[in-house]
């Protein structure tokens, strides 16, 4: 029985709903919220990431599988907790990262897989120590590289090529990764050869092969077409005689941003679908690498109303959240719903903005919302993933706290930065 069934109805799509005319996060009114933590505030709800991998196990559970949590959406130690003591492996980027699984749930370790184009001695070194699961090697040099430090601690280094399919999936540029154009895996008309080589080498297990096309791609068409050229190349791979039994099909899978209908269920349905009707029969196990699809519903940017200024014909709701804080908005355009956490009536076309002296410092462009007043409280929704993760100190504002609902409890899971926090690296 998968253990959704254990519930009674699902959750909605979102964490954050209205009762009695103010905004809760699960079982908690989120102006208790700011009173006791204060703002800008990263709120999670545990209960949202939860049945988001639940509905991944579920829907894969035809397929012997790994679930890892790409650690770079959200690093929050208190969320890797939960998510390795349900069973989630992870995909790290940094030496920094497998640092945070071991510190988070060390059981993980062995489920992590180690994707990126830069690995550094130290990082290589410290993951062979930790036995992780698998490497994905993005270039030749890496791979010489990974064999030299196996060899030098007596090790053999599983390892999978990411191949680069060159499938488009239509996504923002920035974050679109598996043409052949972009700084990321390996042609995969060169693959084959590569593997013949490492064979050869005592130190290196060809184990799998991965692929990532990239973030917040709404449509499953392109994950299922760089898979059959996976598929295509394990088939070849298998003639050669290497033992592949690990295929990684990255992360990437795609959220709703606006007000639209969302049924996360349906969504991780039709990926497995996808993805399934390829691998069928191809005896290995799969590993998938979510990230914003577990966690960026499930998290909100609670931020206070410093002031709301009219120049001209435009009127300004200027928050104490910044593009330090989020930057989604500033880097990729992207659109997050923003909600008073009083709820009122439609009034008028807003900018909402933040206090960093950037014009790119904003969250929204003639934004229709009800009308707040300075003091009162807004929520920036769908801020899960890439929210915090990539928040900074620019204009040397400290980054926030951050939160975690569950149920009708919250728990800080990160303080506010101080004043001393904020230089403690540096001397005069
Ligand atoms: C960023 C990344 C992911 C996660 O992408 P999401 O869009 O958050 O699911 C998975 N795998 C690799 C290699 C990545 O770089």
């Amino acid at each position: 029985m998968s253990p959704l069934k254990k519930k009674a109805h699902a959750p909605e799509a979102r964490p954050f709903a209205y009762n009695k005319k103010s905004l809760f996060c699960d079982g908690v009114d989120l102006r208790k919220l700011a009173g006791e933590f204060g703002t800008p505030l990263y709120v999670y709800s545990a209960e949202q990431i939860g049945y988001r991998y639940e509905l991944f196990e579920a829907a894969f559970q035809e397929h012997t599988h790994t679930v890892c949590y790409s650690v770079k959406a959200n690093s929050s130690l208190a969320i890797l907790k939960l998510l390795g003591e349900r069973g989630a492996g992870f995909d790290i980027v940094s030496g920094g990262e497998l640092e945070r699984v071991r510190k988070a749930f060390r059981p993980a370790l062995k489920k992590v897989v180690f994707s990126g184009v830069g690995k550094q001695v130290w990082e290589i070194d410290a993951a062979l120590k930790a036995d992780i699961l698998i490497f994905n090697v993005e270039s030749e040099a890496e791979l010489g590289l990974l064999a030299e430090r196996a060899a030098a601690m007596g090790k053999r280094a599983r390892f999978a090529l990411r191949v680069n399919p060159d499938v488009f999936a239509e996504t923002h540029p920035y974050i679109s990764t598996g043409l052949s154009e972009h700084k990321f895996g390996i042609a995969i008309g060169l693959a084959r050869a590569i593997y013949k080589k490492a064979a050869k080498n005592k130190s290196l297990d060809a184990a799998g092969v991965s692929v990532h096309i990239g973030s917040q791609i709404r449509s499953v068409d392109p994950f299922a077409a760089a898979m059959e050229r996976v598929t295509g190349l394990i088939a070849e791979l298998r003639t050669d005689g290497h033992q592949i039994r690990y295929v990684d099909a990255g992360g990437g899978l795609g959220i709703d941003y606006s007000q639209g209908d969302f049924d996360p269920a349906a969504e991780v349905a039709r990926y497995a679908a996808a993805l399934g009707g390829v691998i069928e029969g191809l005896g290995v196990r799969l590993l998938l690498e979510p990230g914003r699809f577990l966690v960026g519903q499930a998290g909100g940017l609670l931020t206070q109303v410093l002031y709301v200024k009219k120049n001209g014909a435009k009127t300004f709701v200027i928050t104490d959240a910044g593009m330090n804080d989020l930057i989604r908005p500033s880097l990729y355009r992207a659109h997050h719903e923003i909600l008073p956490v009083k709820q009122g009536k439609d009034a008028g076309k807003v900018d909402v903005v933040g206090p960093v002296c950037e014009s790119g410092d904003f969250f929204a462009h003639d934004r229709v919302m009800s009308a707040v007043k300075p003091g009162e409280l807004v929520l920036i929704e769908d801020a899960g993933a890439y929210g915090m993760s990539l928040a900074s100190n620019y204009n040397s504002r400290v980054r926030p706290a951050e939160v975690l609902v569950e149920g009708r409890r919250a728990r800080l899971v990160r303080r506010r930065e101080s004043l001393r926090d904020l230089m403690a690296a540096e001397t005069v």
